[in-house]
């Protein structure tokens, strides 16, 4: 795999070129979620024709306004990516087939309580923290084990894997170290359960350093720059 993609600004001209670059570079089974926060849906519709069905976004009234824009598009995926508070949990699930970003038990719960009256349970990743953050949110390792039990009862839920965001500033090193123990992590909660909580998706990865989530087994990967250019700050 090349590395020519990170952390430059892409030189193609279109995001359809540039969704296509990145299709080719990565394995067929690695699943693109586009994160489109503060992205144009005329930007949204070029990756729409460019093959892309998965978007993320991290704010639900930015999501819900596209959605309403994009509505014509019969067969999108909605990935909620952000920190997501209970209160707003309903509307969550009312807008997003995937919450990415379930960072406690009470969110959890809550979900699993909503999701009772639903037809299809939600599809949701359980984000984790795997060094250090006080800018982000997401499980410690340790929380998780020892939450398990009481996750493993929210049977409404449908627990797809983990997600992950690492901290900015880390080496290439430090970055596949944090990625590998990631995957070790979902393999030790497959093995540890008492009801086995098949972990199958692993959402890591984003524009400046998805090649290395892939080599540690990423399913998903998160890109948004790269496709679309960099954001306003
Ligand atoms: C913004 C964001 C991304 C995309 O980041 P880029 O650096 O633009 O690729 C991915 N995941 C989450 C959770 C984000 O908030």
């Amino acid at each position: 795999m090349t590395h020519s993609l990170i952390a430059e600004p892409p030189n193609f001209a279109s995001v359809r070129e540039r969704v296509a670059h990145l299709r080719q570079e990565i394995p067929p089974h690695v699943r693109i979620v586009a994160v489109t926060k503060t992205v144009s849906v005329e930007l949204m519709r070029e990756a729409y024709a460019a093959g892309i069905r998965d978007f993320g976004e991290n704010r639900l009234q930015e999501a819900i306004a596209k959605q309403a824009a994009l509505a014509d598009l019969p067969d999108l995926t909605w990935h909620f990516i952000g920190h997501l508070q209970r209160n707003k949990a309903k509307q969550a699930l009312t807008h997003f087939q995937w919450i990415q970003s379930v960072d406690s038990l009470a969110l959890a719960q809550r979900l699993n309580d909503l999701a009772a009256n639903l037809t299809a349970p939600p599809k949701i990743c359980l984000q984790v923290k795997l060094r250090p953050d006080p800018s982000k949110f997401g499980w410690t390792p340790e929380d998780l084990l020892e939450r398990l039990p009481e996750l493993q009862k929210l049977s409404h839920l449908s627990i797809q894997g983990l997600m992950t965001i690492l901290p900015l500033h880390l080496s290439a090193s430090e970055q596949q170290q944090a990625f590998q123990e990631t995957h070790a992590l979902a393999q030790q909660i497959h093995q540890h359960a008492t009801t086995p909580l098949p972990l199958t998706e692993l959402s890591m990865g984003m524009s400046g350093d998805y090649p290395f989530a892939i080599e540690a087994g990423a399913t998903i990967i998160r890109p948004g720059r790269i496709l679309f250019g960099s954001r306003p700050t």
